[in-house]
């Protein structure tokens, strides 16, 4: 490979961002990781300079563009750029076909890119017998219901009582030329025009809204993530974990469902969802977790060749205020059910639920020491229950389940919630997108024991960073310096709906090209991804030489495959 500092295909100096800052090498951070995860074969250092010319070439083209505007496609809106990446070699011959392991970071209500949603949808109402569950979809706005029901709502015929004048069937509205273009657009973020970050949030709250009522069907509910599993198997992901909400299943044959309530507002979907959704501490219901399983299992018969697997973090909103009562009541009961759940599957043999965490915009909401203080460094019953309070004798919930909280999305210099987030997540934190803020955490944790992995391991989301305003040019994103400095992370795609990014091939695209990370790095987050699959949450245990193995297995046949295109 040519001189970092000197390369006379640019006539002149070139500078690495590596080369001006951090050590040399690049590799400290993962010194305790395998050797052969750590080294490139020749083969692969090949690979590596193939991958650096297509990078390289596309920065130079972008900065000396002699016919046209500049452009550089990490600084661009993703979903501007997503035909171009779909294009480029580096997508198409390299990561598309790259082994990903485990999407560590995906949330289930938004989990099925919006394409193969609306395909699902269809093909439900093609099969299916019973006309009260046809979809239906609201094709206006309803002036006095407009906060109620966003245009572009789907629900079940059954459903749509007050409304049932403005629903039409799915098949119906989408006969009509262009529609099929507006519902995608009503079911993403898509190109809009410049949003505040708050504004953003709003809108993914009437997107959630759009969807929500969808859920309450367990049969369409299972097909969901089969449809899921299956994007993501495509895109050779063999392990997910998904941040999933409590579901309770209508039988609307028996007139049991539950209308929106007074009050709800679109706009805070996700919230009603929660207030609406009751779960039962002691006794909770897992028919969703059990859909799920069945989805997998299903997935497992069609997919025969294919290993894959999920686990479920359960999820409470981060807009539930934990110093209201009603709404800590909630969260409480949530947590408790969590760790109900997690050991009713454990006893049967099986580790569905993995952990707790809270989910929902940031900014404006309570800071996670609140919810240490009231919730989580608490005994199971509390919060809830009035006998089972502060005598200190039982255990405290944090000591019942692991908690992997989202924490430091947020522009804020006064955010400081991956302080608390650190230590309260023991094997993972969602984001941690500001960490460099705190510096003092980001030492703690480097400084930490010297172990294969040093936790909590970030759950790094481009795309969603960048959608979201938190990072409009990727090129900035600190992830690239948290890695250099010690600081493990891997690559999740959030909520692939809503930002058009299905898979962790995108993610890992922008992450590669914008943080101008190398091949060793991208190989290290991915066996970081492997090491989870292999982890067993319940006692922390890591079975390193099966992940290392599948690793080295899967890697093989990657290099394999790709010999002949580059
Ligand atoms: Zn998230």
């Amino acid at each position: 490979m040519s001189n970092r500092l000197y390369r006379s295909d640019y006539n002149g100096y070139y500078f690495a961002k590596s080369d001006l800052s951090g050590r040399g090498e690049r590799d400290w951070a993962y010194d305790h990781l395998p050797r052969e995860v750590c080294t490139l074969t020749e083969e692969e250092k090949d690979l590596e300079e193939y991958m650096e010319q297509k990078r390289d070439l596309m920065a130079s083209c972008s900065i000396r563009c002699p016919y046209g505007r500049p452009v550089f496609p990490p600084a661009q809106a993703f979903l501007l750029q997503k035909e171009f990446i779909m294009q480029n070699d580096l997508f198409c011959k390299v990561f598309r076909k790259m082994p990903k392991g485990g999407l560590l970071h995906v949330h289930g209500s938004v989990a099925l890119s919006v394409e193969r949603l609306i395909n699902l949808m269809l093909d439900w109402n093609r099969k299916i017998q019973d006309n009260s569950r046809q979809i239906k979809i609201v094709e206006q706005e309803i002036p006095e219901l407009k906060c109620k029901y966003a245009k572009g709502t789907l629900l079940y015929d059954y459903q749509s009582g007050e409304i049932a004048e403005y629903a039409v069937p799915l098949e119906k509205y989408l006969s009509v030329k262009k529609k099929r273009k507006r519902l995608m657009g009503m079911l993403s973020l898509e190109k809009r025009g410049e949003k505040s970050t708050s504004e953003i949030w709003e809108e993914i709250n009437i997107i959630i809204s759009r969807t929500v009522e969808l859920f309450k069907d367990r049969e369409f509910y299972t097909r969901y993530y089969e449809a899921f599993f299956e994007e993501c198997i495509e895109d050779h992901i063999r392990y997910v974990e998904i941040r999933c909400d409590f579901e309770k299943f209508t039988e609307p044959e028996k007139g049991n469902w539950q209308k929106r309530c007074e009050g709800y507002v679109v706009t805070k979907a996700s919230y009603f969802k929660d207030m609406m959704t009751e779960v039962k501490p002691d006794q909770p219901d897992g028919e969703f977790i059990d859909a799920i399983l069945e989805a997998l299992r299903q997935t497992r018969r069609r997919f025969k060749e294919a290993l894959f697997n999920a686990g479920i973090i359960l999820n409470a909103q981060k807009s539930l205020n934990p110093f209201v009562k009603s709404e800590r009541e909630i969260l409480c009961k949530r947590i408790d059910a969590a760790i109900a759940l997690k050991n009713h599957y454990i006893n049967r043999g099986r580790e569905a639920v993995i952990g707790f965490d809270l989910a929902g915009m940031e900014d404006g909401g309570c800071r996670i020491d609140h919810y240490a203080k009231k919730i989580i460094y608490r005994p199971v019953g509390y919060g809830y229950q009035e006998e089972n309070g502060e005598d200190g004798n039982e255990k405290l919930r944090i000591e019942q389940i692991a908690f992997f909280l989202h924490a430091g999305e947020s522009n804020w210099y006064f955010n400081d919630n991956p302080g608390a987030a650190a230590v309260i997540s023991k094997y993972r934190m969602g984001h941690g997108f500001n960490m460099n803020r705190v510096s003092e955490v980001m030492k703690g944790i480097t400084e930490g024991p010297a172990r294969m992995l040093v936790e909590p391991v970030l759950e790094i989301c481009p795309i969603y960073d960048q959608s979201l305003g938190y990072c409009k040019d990727i090129r900035c994103h600190p992830a690239y310096e948290y890695m250099k400095n010690g600081i493990m992370c891997v690559i999740g795609n959030d909520s692939p709906q809503v930002l058009g990014n299905p898979g962790v091939s995108f993610d890992l695209w922008e992450a590669y090209v914008g943080m101008g990370l190398n091949l060793k790095m991208l190989k290290m987050m991915i066996f970081i991804t492997y090491l989870y699959e292999f982890t067993t949450y319940a006692t922390g245990k890591v079975d390193v030489e099966r992940a290392k193995s599948e690793f080295g297995q899967d890697w093989k046949n990657f290099m394999k495959e790709i010999k002949d295109d580059l």
